[in-house]
């Protein structure tokens, strides 16, 4: 009899909420992970987060070899995968990290039911973010949707169990031994098998100076400098634990500890108003007839739209699958507000090109520029993005790095007039928002 553990956005073996309840209930532990061909089966071929996600799992395999342990991975419908996992183990109990992601709660579901037929149970927790569901709400059991007070009350119930990076929320699950059961040698399916080769694209180390954590404040908005983390990835994936570099944070930077204050901040949002996947959070912003210019959007994409700043944003994301910050807004806004168009459109391109690509977050980000989000600046708060270079990239460095042709005939006059898409966008907007009152 065995309990089963089953690795999703959580690919540690240090620190992992779920994994450390399977040892802990006593019995043998069989780790798998399965690679979900409802997921997996729209991404390109050479989609970076497959090969990384084949390498995590080539290391985890290394790591519990030397434990005398395995892990078994497989392909395919989960249900089916389960399927073949209750053929080949008498299973006690499945345990797994949560997951609030629409497909990934309809998912669970059914595997929940499958296994109860068999008098199994999924026993699920809390590890991807500090606070989750309504551990952080208002005093009347509402959500927030506004950071600044769910920020202050996340503070407020984190330290109310032990101060600072005392609090039990930071606090590490202990390691606990593996009891050797099982030495089969489980083959991984290659790459090939599943669909997929190898990317050309290299990751970000999940290893970060402190000296970046601690001048992260200063630096944070220049994207020529090396001055933020990069863990996106790491995080999105679980190759770290958020409880450590929180528990760290706190004590090095506080602007660092409010950015993944961000993080749980839209995890819950989109807990609480699942609506916000497929739809504005605020639902007169639908209302907004976007326009779809093709030609447009294809410059945008490739960097072409003659605004160094989102050219430059653009060619990083599509050569990297990273993009800076404050890029990120600028670029946004720019097809949201300049182009007026849909901002599901750059989501979804943005979904594709991301190695830290999370739903939550990414939903959160492209909303609050288009104004339609929680917490988002007003709609004619417009980002200029030639004031923005100014300010952010004023030595042309980052710009002259993505954008080389930059200054000579060979960079493209822009798409859009800033004054005119301006005036446009405003005029949409309120026409449309006060149509929709
Ligand atoms: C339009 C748009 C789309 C975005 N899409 C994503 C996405 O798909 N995935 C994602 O993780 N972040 C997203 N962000 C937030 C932010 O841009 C990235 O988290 C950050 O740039 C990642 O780089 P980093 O790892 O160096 O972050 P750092 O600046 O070093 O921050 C550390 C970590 O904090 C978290 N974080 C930082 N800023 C935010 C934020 N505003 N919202 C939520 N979490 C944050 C991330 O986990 C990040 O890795 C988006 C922002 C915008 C404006």
């Amino acid at each position: 009899m065995v309990n089963v553990f089953w690795f999703r956005r959580d690919l540690r073996l240090e620190d992992n909420a779920g994994l450390y309840h399977a040892l802990h209930a006593g019995l043998p532990v069989q780790c798998i992970f399965i690679f979900d061909k409802n997921i997996i089966a729209e991404l390109k071929e050479d989609d970076p987060r497959i090969s990384f996600i084949y390498e995590q799992l080539k290391s985890l395999q290394e790591q519990l070899k030397a434990k005398s342990s395995s892990i078994k991975v497989l392909y395919g419908n989960p249900q089916q995968a389960f399927k073949t996992v209750l053929k080949d183990y008498k299973v006690h109990g499945v345990y797994t990290n949560h997951d609030f992601e629409p497909y990934a709660k309809i998912r669970d579901d059914q595997v929940a039911r499958l296994l109860r037929k068999s008098d199994i149970q999924l026993h699920t927790f809390k590890d991807h973010v500090i606070f989750e569901k309504s551990e952080v709400v208002k005093s009347d059991g509402l959500p927030y949707t506004v950071f600044t007070p769910y920020k202050r009350k996340w503070l407020e119930v984190l330290n109310s169990n032990g101060e600072g990076s005392k609090s039990k929320y930071f606090r590490s699950f202990p390691s606990i031994k593996f009891n050797n059961y099982n030495k089969t040698k489980h083959r991984m399916p290659s790459l090939k098998k599943i669909g997929f080769v190898p990317t050309k694209i290299s990751f970000p180390s999940k290893t970060v100076s402190q000296n970046i954590i601690k001048s992260y404040d200063k630096n944070r908005d220049y994207p020529a400098l090396n001055g933020t983390s990069k863990l996106g990835i790491h995080f999105r994936f679980g190759t770290i634990s958020i409880r450590e570099k929180a528990r760290k944070a706190i004590l090095l930077n506080e602007t660092y500890l409010s950015e993944l204050i961000w993080r749980d901040f839209y995890a819950q949002i989109m807990y609480h108003f699942p609506h916000v996947v497929g739809s504005a959070f605020r639902a007169k912003y639908d209302k907004i007839p976007w326009r779809d210019n093709k030609k447009e959007f294809k410059a945008w994409c490739e960097g072409k739209t003659g605004y160094p700043l989102v050219d430059a944003g653009m060619r990083e994301l599509n050569a990297t699958g990273h993009m800076h910050n404050r890029v990120r807004m600028v670029t946004a806004s720019f097809l949201t507000k300049h182009l007026l168009m849909d901002w599901r459109k750059g989501e979804a391109y943005f979904a594709e090109k991301l190695l830290d690509f999370d739903l939550a977050s990414n939903n959160g980000g492209w909303q609050w520029a288009s104004g339609s989000g929680t917490d988002a600046a007003p709609y004619f708060r417009i980002f200029n993005p030639s004031s923005q270079l100014k300010k952010f990239d004023k030595d042309l460095i980052y710009v002259k790095q993505w954008v080389p042709e930059y200054g000579t005939e060979a960079y493209p006059e822009p798409i859009v007039d800033h004054k005119e898409a301006r005036e446009r966008c405003l005029a949409t907007y309120k026409a449309a928002l006060n149509d929709a009152l």
